[in-house]
């Protein structure tokens, strides 16, 4: 059994640090919100002061944080969190960052002879809660063995992508067919409802036909379609419309790395902003549903 610092505690590290202490391993927890650190610390983890104080005599260190500025803001420069974690140790880095950050928190950590592994996840937080996420990892094959077991405590489907920063490269690629996809189906169900059709049954249909995807198989954004999906909880929980935008933003980087021309990814960034000005932002990513209904 491993002993984890686990740092992030929000709609996703905390059912992921939950997984890990069912699964018998010794957590030390932090997050800037109290009530999450407490919360886990009723189920058994240990609640640290600070994330300094989480890493103290740590062995692993997993990161869940929003962006990429957060992850550089703790990790990095002079007093960054990478100081005080032990060496020898492995950072599991799975918050959804820039493939070039996440590349310059492997360069840093391998200066301080730490291992580290980018490794975003996908399949939100019923995934996360369930223990079902997929892991997408960069970084070196070695390392990741090492990693296997907690990841399978937390995950499902664990996949080498690549050297370092190709689990976010990976999930950048994803992320950006899920908006297209979500922003398509919602836009079909806007024009069959229009049109006289049951939302239920256009959904139906559509998931059966050639039009089927991941997004009417799980998450169909038009409410009451799916009880146990956002969209019939007012749009509340699951992945905010804000997250996803800034993940189009880091495809929209990384095809300009590449030169690669990605339109319809552009285009989702901008529908996406466009809810960020509704005040959308803090929704779930299906409330993109409404820009076709209101
Ligand atoms: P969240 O905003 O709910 O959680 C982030 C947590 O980090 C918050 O609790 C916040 O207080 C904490 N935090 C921020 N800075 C900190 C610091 N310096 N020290 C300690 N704690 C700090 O976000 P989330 O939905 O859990 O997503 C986390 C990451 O996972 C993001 O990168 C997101 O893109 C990615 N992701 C989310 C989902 C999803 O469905 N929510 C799915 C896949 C991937």
């Amino acid at each position: 059994m491993s002993k984890i610092a686990f740092i992030g505690l929000g709609h996703m590290g905390l059912p992921m640090a939950r997984n890990l202490l069912k699964a018998g391993h010794e957590l030390k927890v932090y997050d800037l919100v109290q009530e999450a650190i407490d919360e886990l610390a009723a189920e058994g983890a240990k609640a640290a002061r600070d994330a300094r104080d989480a890493v103290a005599g740590m062995q692993v260190v997993i990161t869940m944080l929003p962006a990429s500025k957060h992850v550089e803001g703790l990790l990095l420069g002079e007093g960054g969190l990478l100081e005080s974690i032990t060496t020898g140790s492995l950072v599991l880095e799975c918050s959804t960052i820039a493939p070039d950050s996440a590349r310059k928190v492997h360069a840093a950590a391998k200066a301080r002879g730490i291992e580290m592994l980018d490794a975003p996840v996908s399949g939100g937080t019923a995934g996360a809660a369930a223990g079902t996420l997929t892991f997408m990892v960069g970084g070196d094959a070695a390392a990741l063995e090492k990693a296997r077991p907690l990841f399978a405590a937390m995950g499902k489907n664990i996949f080498h992508a690549g050297p370092d920063g190709a689990g976010q490269v990976a999930k950048v690629c994803n992320n950006q067919l899920l908006a297209v996809q979500m922003i398509g189906t919602a836009e079909s169900m806007a024009l069959g409802v229009a049109n006289g059709l049951d939302p239920t049954t256009l959904a139906e249909i559509m998931r059966q036909s050639s039009g089927g995807n991941w997004v009417l198989e799980r998450y169909n954004p038009w409410p009451g379609v799916m009880l146990n999906a956002p969209a019939s909880k007012d749009y509340d929980g699951g992945f905010m419309a804000e997250l996803m935008a800034k993940d189009l933003g880091l495809a929209q980087e990384t095809a300009q790395h590449s030169l690669s021309s990605t339109p319809m990814g552009a285009l989702a960034l901008q529908l996406y902003r466009l809810l960020l000005k509704q005040g959308k932002g803090k929704k779930d990513f299906s409330v993109v549903q409404k820009l076709f209904t209101e």
